[in-house]
């Protein structure tokens, strides 16, 4: 018996993963597919890049197919949310390996692409519904779907739609889902509003967790260099160049810097794309396909754009600028040492970032190895260089990034927001 037969699932599901190259259970595998085989709510705490995709796709998966029901048309039998597009696409994909030796039906939805293929294909009715929060309510306004007969509720990457201010639309939409439902809900990092969400939708919920809240993925080797922001630019290409053989993902603060980076680096002959809000989905799309076929080297992203994207090759993650919310620096190396393998982190450290710096090594409680440059004599407050840098850049907006809520953005065009509305209430 494999360790996938004991952990109860089907052996239509083990074939199917088994030929995907999955012979042994990931740690929140083992620990998870139980609890959810068995019905119940599941607090999932794991770092990026553990299977936690499959920590709930396969036994998700089982239950439906034991159930051996249709779904109706315009219906929904699970609902999974995920915070970004990029994101839906690959639990999608993930989930049709999973299911495609079985008669279950898997549907995503997005913003940022044409809205009437959605509507025509959920018609038909869905066993799984993967979707970005702000689409499927654009879609359940249009009644194109409904979501009472929905009896499984998943939200992946919890903490990532709360940063983006989708908590009114995850109230709303736990509102539209069958009351005797499943709830699981996944978060690599756990902050207090985490702990309120988990609080009013799980009921009694199995807590599992593979590694501390913030912790940052084990086989990742962390360095920083110091080094002025206007000498970062040359750095880094310099950096890259000379180590030709890497796949990399960079990271921007705002998309215009990141489009600015990866300009300078095709000039300097570096096969380089972006990926951020700027981008149509078509463009985001070919360019995380280029950095998986090797085509390109580097992606320069932002935060937004990068979240829960899963590319295995991604040998380096640089942040060109550091975050200013330490969580996000955990999300970001966790692209790198995906499903075993090793990665190396780089950051690259002004003067003005350095208590960011010093946030995220509390946070991490790891200290990130100096690989060259001068440690600043002191830590300027994260508030107070915040400022500073706002009125410099405005980093990019979730939503504008997301670009999520296609409703949303067309009334925001006619709209004022109030002034004293927060981007969480816009969201809604
Ligand atoms: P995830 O955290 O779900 O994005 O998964 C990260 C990567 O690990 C993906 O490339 C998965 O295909 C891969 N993966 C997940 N579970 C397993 C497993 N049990 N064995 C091997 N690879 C896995």
């Amino acid at each position: 018996m494999t360790e996938f037969q004991s952990l109860g699932l089907s052996d239509t599901l083990i074939k199917a993963i088994e030929e995907m190259g999955y012979t042994t259970p990931t740690p929140i595998q083992t620990q998870a597919i139980p609890h959810i085989l068995e019905r119940k709510d599941l607090l999932g705490l794991a770092q990026t890049g553990t299977g936690k995709t499959a920590a709930f796709g396969l036994p998700l998966a089982h239950r439906l197919l034991e159930e051996d029901k249709r779904p109706e048309p315009k219906a929904a039998r699970a609902l999974i949310l995920a915070p970004t597009r990029e994101l839906v696409n690959q639990i999608a994909a993930n989930l049709v390996s999973f299911i495609r030796e079985t008669p279950l039906r898997v549907t995503s939805v997005v913003g940022g692409v044409s809205i009437n293929p959605q509507i025509k294909r959920l018609g038909r009715g869905t066993d799984i519904l993967v979707a970005t929060p702000g689409r499927l309510l654009d879609l359940v306004d249009r009644k194109a779907v409904h979501l009472d007969k929905a009896s499984y509720l998943v939200l992946d990457e919890a903490d990532q739609m709360l940063d983006l201010g989708f908590i009114h639309a995850l109230r709303r939409i736990a509102g539209l889902v069958s009351k005797k439902r499943q709830t699981l809900l996944f978060s690599a990092t756990m902050p207090r509003q985490i702990e309120d969400l988990a609080g009013t939708y799980l009921n009694n919920p199995q807590r599992v967790e593979v590694a501390p809240a913030g912790r940052t993925a084990d086989k990742v080797a962390q360095s920083v260099h110091f080094v002025g922001q206007k000498e970062k630019t040359q750095f880094l290409v310099d950096m890259i160049i000379g180590r030709p053989d890497d796949t990399c993902l960079v990271f921007c603060r705002t998309k215009h810097g990141a489009e600015r980076l990866m300009k300078k680096m095709v000039a300097s002959g570096v096969s380089a794309g972006s990926i951020h809000g700027n981008k149509s989905q078509s463009q985001r799309d070919r360019a995380i396909k280029g950095l998986r076929d090797g085509s390109i080297k580097v992606l320069v992203a932002t935060d937004v754009a990068a979240r829960g994207i899963d590319i295995p090759g991604v040998s380096h993650v640089y942040n060109f600028e550091l975050p200013e919310v330490a969580e996000a620096y955990v999300h970001r190396i966790g692209r790198t040492a995906r499903a075993g393998a090793d990665g190396d982190a780089v950051s690259l450290c002004s003067p003005e970032e350095y208590g960011l710096l010093r946030q995220i090594e509390k946070l991490t409680g790891v200290s990130v190895k100096v690989e060259s440059g001068d440690v600043p004599a002191k830590a300027l407050p994260v508030g107070k260089m915040r400022t500073q840098r706002s009125r410099k850049r405005q980093p990019e907006k979730a939503k504008a990034a997301g670009g999520d809520n296609d409703n949303q953005n067309r009334q925001a065009k006619f709209k004022r927001r109030p002034r004293r509305q927060s981007r969480a209430a816009h969201a809604a």
